[in-house]
């Protein structure tokens, strides 16, 4: 069983790869959604395109509060088109805007964070996101990049806050590993269009500052963890992955790839979203 799963894997990696970085893998309607709890029995160990990030250390950032304490409002930092560029298996995305979400909402093997950051980036080609996930840790000394924003956190829709000089790299932790899954928006409307990368090494906040975001959302801003519906992450995380799918499964997704990525375009271009949706995600 595992030597035939592994042929499988040396005759088609790219073929495994695309699914979560190509449209998403069209399911029944509400089956490919966000967030989940990422886990071991769910997760396959696989070599992964690499992420070519190529971040401006020096730009302008707009910060909104979206409507606080609504739990599907968040505090948004908005990023000038140009300023992020995220280069992964020869497609360009660019940075449109970050935001955070208290507790995480994605698990890992159960684990709930205190925070999750979400980095938004959009393809001008179309309709689809990508979003880079980071889980936030609590540490005992403050995050003195990411200070500008946590000490100044606008504390309704109409206050702004405008920062002259961010430096974006300092959101991207050394390490690259991350896990990849075909998903969907957690906030309304839930569209499954977007490809998630959850980045393993977490960032870290001091205790204040963590409470200074919980103070705008005291019942939190996270959307509850959802069923992944047969759906596996793909992590190039050492040691972390344990689900072997059986071979007949990666034979039925092979065989359906190509048609599943036609039925996924034509979805898409019938419903595609409007910039303007795409900026207003929390
Ligand atoms: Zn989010």
């Amino acid at each position: 069983m595992k030597k035939s799963f592994l042929g499988l894997l040396r005759l088609a990696p790219l073929a495994l790869i695309v699914p979560l970085l190509a449209p998403p893998v069209a399911q029944a309607a509400g089956e490919g959604q966000s967030p989940i709890d990422i886990r071991p029995e769910n997760s396959v160990f696989s070599a992964l395109p690499p992420l070519q990030f190529n971040f401006n250390s020096d730009t302008a950032l707009n910060v909104v509060n979206t409507g606080s304490p609504d739990p599907e409002k968040s505090l948004r930092a908005n990023v000038s088109s140009g300023a992020g560029k995220l280069m992964v298996s020869g497609h360009e995305w660019d940075l449109a805007q970050f935001h955070f979400h208290t507790p995480a909402e994605h698990l890992l093997n159960g684990v709930v964070a205190p925070m999750e950051m979400h980095l938004v980036f959009s393809d001008p080609s179309s309709s689809n996101l990508l979003v880079v996930g980071r889980w936030i840790n609590e540490s005992n000394s403050a995050n003195t990049a990411l200070d500008p924003i946590f000490s100044h956190l606008p504390q309704t829709t109409s206050d702004t806050l405008n920062i002259d000089h961010f430096n974006l790299n300092t959101l991207l932790p050394a390490n690259l590993e991350s896990f990849r899954y075909p998903g969907s928006l957690t906030t309304p409307p839930f569209s499954e269009n977007v490809s998630w990368i959850n980045l393993a090494q977490p960032l870290d906040l001091s205790k204040g500052q963590i409470d200074a975001f919980r103070a705008l959302f005291p019942e939190g801003n996270a959307r509850e963890v959802q069923d992944v519906h047969g759906r596996f992450v793909q992590t190039d995380v050492p040691g972390f992955a344990t689900a072997v799918p059986e071979p007949e499964t990666y034979a039925m997704l092979l065989a359906g790839l190509g048609l599943i990525i036609l039925a996924t375009r034509r979805q898409h271009s019938m419903r595609s979203i409007m910039p303007a949706a795409l900026v207003s995600i929390a």
